[in-house]
């Protein structure tokens, strides 16, 4: 019988940060500036280790390294995910992350950044940005280096449970008042595009222009193309959201008890609403675990919503 393996989450401070981690997900976070919860991480900023059993204590990284066999033995060198809940008190500085060639020939062969956000909660009438207005890459540069930024960047109207694939070269930003469930390439490689002309201790953050223009892509993906309806899915029943190079997603809404074979090289379960339990084990809003490969019938009971996803 393989394990569930529970995940102790990773806090970060941040400048946009608050305080919903604890308000809402009941977590014991550091200081009322906590942004993110790395909830599924084996990066080296933050790697998880298992709470309990066989292999409590030990880092993800760890695991990925001396267990191969739980996670399908796995051809590629580092845990290939990271899943986080991020609870933005501010806006977040606009920023564009580099594909895998780019960051690995400009930045010491990490990998490139493709993310994808599930909003769990967000005010009436909130905006986020995804996007921008240039038609080619010149007047891209023009636009950034004249600090035309309100032509340039695109906000578009999002609501709770949608649900945004933000590729390499996406211009994006979440905006104050969000939490958002991110599942993301196993990468921190970010580019600051803008960020509203803010000061930090007298200082603006560093800006990386020219990376930035090197990287969007342009012109941007459609705004109706960019952001999918997920708050209404049917119960009891695997919802894909999206399929990629990297990852698979899907929503899961258990009412009642829901069971299925778990035929991936490893499955992420992130309880985000409600409770319940996971072949017997008491799980809720919050909990985060990994489903080994060969873990065999997962059996869920309960009323909870999860966020499911495995690396392609
Ligand atoms: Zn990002």
């Amino acid at each position: 019988m393989k394990p569930i393996i529970f995940l102790n989450p990773v806090f970060k401070q941040m400048l946009w940060g608050g305080n919903q981690l604890r308000s809402s997900f009941g977590y014991d976070i550091p200081g009322d500036d906590t942004g993110e919860c790395w909830a599924v991480s084996a990066h080296p900023n933050g790697d998880c280790t298992v709470k309990e059993g066989i292999y409590e204590g030990m880092p993800l990284s760890q695991l990925w390294v001396k267990h191969p066999e739980l996670f399908g033995n796995p051809k590629t060198d580092r845990f290939p995910l990271l899943v986080k809940i991020i609870d933005a008190r501010d806006d977040l500085s606009i920023q564009v992350h580099p594909d895998d060639t780019y960051a690995g020939e400009h930045e010491n062969g990490s990998l490139g950044k493709t993310e994808c956000w599930y909003i769990l909660d967000c005010p009436e009438g909130a905006t986020l940005v995804a996007g921008h207005n240039a038609g080619t890459r010149q007047e891209l540069a023009e636009m950034i280096h004249q600090g035309r930024w309100s032509e340039l960047i695109r906000e578009i109207p999002v609501k709770k449970g949608d649900f945004i694939q933000i590729n390499p070269g996406t211009v994006h930003a979440i905006k104050g008042g969000m939490m958002i469930l991110e599942t993301q390439q196993n990468s921190d490689i970010t580019y600051r595009v803008y960020d509203y002309g803010r000061l930090t201790d007298g200082k603006p953050r560093q800006l990386h222009v020219e990376q930035s223009i090197d990287v969007i892509t342009v012109p941007a993906l459609s705004a109706k193309d960019s952001v999918k309806e997920a708050a209404y899915l049917p119960e009891n029943t695997m919802n894909e959201l999206i399929s990629c190079d990297y990852y698979r997603v899907w929503k899961l809404e258990v009412a009642g008890g829901f069971s299925f074979e778990q035929e991936y090289p490893f499955l992420i379960m992130s309880v985000t609403d409600g409770e319940g339990t996971v072949n017997g084990k008491d799980v809720k809003k919050g909990d985060h675990f990994i489903l080994p490969k060969g873990f065999g019938e997962v059996d869920l009971q309960g009323k909870m919503q999860l966020i499911v996803s495995t690396a392609n």
